[in-house]
């Protein structure tokens, strides 16, 4: 039995301590502060202690805790102050919904990745990636029902195709036969891609065009709200966070437990959803209905 696994004190590993496959996940500018061959119990606890998954579990879990009274604010106070009808009180409810899977699956990723097992590991970070497609996905469902709420046809053409994304995004992230094979970060790109390039792109071009005789340019504001969220998100929250692991980059092993790249894209995902959230209410003030 290790170390670890014998007393409450909390043994961190440096980078080049860990074994291969853990490098190969994780990022070489974070030089230390790594939790190893932690039980269950243990990483649960860890939610307390510091170490350089400290931030990221909190920068999600803290959200996931606030926005608990929010939606209950929401549904309370927000739809029924805006004469909402059913449709809306649905919509909030799939948002705050899809919004707690995304930052709760993105903390328990982060809390029990550190089980000194690369299955486990895998296993844990499918169900990170499993969130943030149900987060994309919901999303889209939530724009749908607006952009097309002239449309049934429409409607129901586009909660067929993003049903099908979402059943397939649980069965290669949940099923732990298919997790090992999907995912390794090509595997990750190609299984977003769909989502990321063709939904995202087709929703908001077609629905600028099926809705071209809205007046006040409400087509353009509604395709320009959703693709603000993915832009911020995906861009922003991606390309600077993700993939150029700045500012630990320029300086490694300066931000190993607070102010990695990885907390920036934790609150970006954040803010991109509080963005949302007010999308939202501004798509039910404009009550499209009335111009179909
Ligand atoms: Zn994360």
């Amino acid at each position: 039995m290790s170390q670890s696994r014998k007393g409450r004190r909390l043994q961190l590993y440096t980078y080049e301590q860990l074994p291969k496959w853990y490098q190969q996940m994780e990022s070489p500018y974070i030089t230390a502060g790594y939790r190893n061959n932690l039980s269950y119990q243990q990483c649960l606890r860890s939610i307390f202690q510091i170490h350089n998954e400290t931030g990221n579990i909190w920068t999600h879990l803290l959200p996931a805790i606030l926005f608990l009274p929010l939606a209950l604010y929401d549904v309370a106070v927000i739809v029924p102050g805006l004469h909402g009808k059913l449709a809306d009180y649905v919509t909030m409810a799939i948002f705050h919904f899809d919004n707690q899977i995304t930052l709760l699956a993105s903390a328990y990723f982060h809390t029990f990745l550190a089980q000194g097992c690369k299955q486990n590991y895998e296993q844990c970070l499918a169900v990170d990636l499993w969130g943030v497609a149900m987060a994309t996905a919901g999303n889209s469902l939530i724009y749908v029902a607006y952009a097309f709420c002239c449309s049934w046809w429409w409607q129901l053409f586009y909660y067929g195709l993003l049903g099908g994304l979402m059943t397939w995004y649980s069965v290669i992230w949940l099923h732990p036969r298919m997790v090992p094979g999907w995912v390794s970060l090509e595997r990750r790109l190609l299984a977003f891609f769909p989502l990321w390039v063709g939904v995202l792109a087709a929703l908001a071009l077609h629905t600028l065009h099926h809705n071209r005789h809205w007046p006040d340019n409400l087509a353009q504001l509604l395709a320009l709200h959703y693709w603000l969220r993915a832009v911020a998100n995906h861009l922003v929250g991606i390309i600077v966070f993700f993939f150029a692991k700045v500012p630990e980059r320029w300086w490694p092993g300066r931000f190993n437990i607070w102010g990695q790249s990885h907390q920036g894209f934790h609150i970006v995902v954040v803010l991109s959803q509080l963005f949302w959230r007010r999308a939202i209410i501004s798509f039910m003030q404009m009550e499209l209905q009335t111009f179909c």
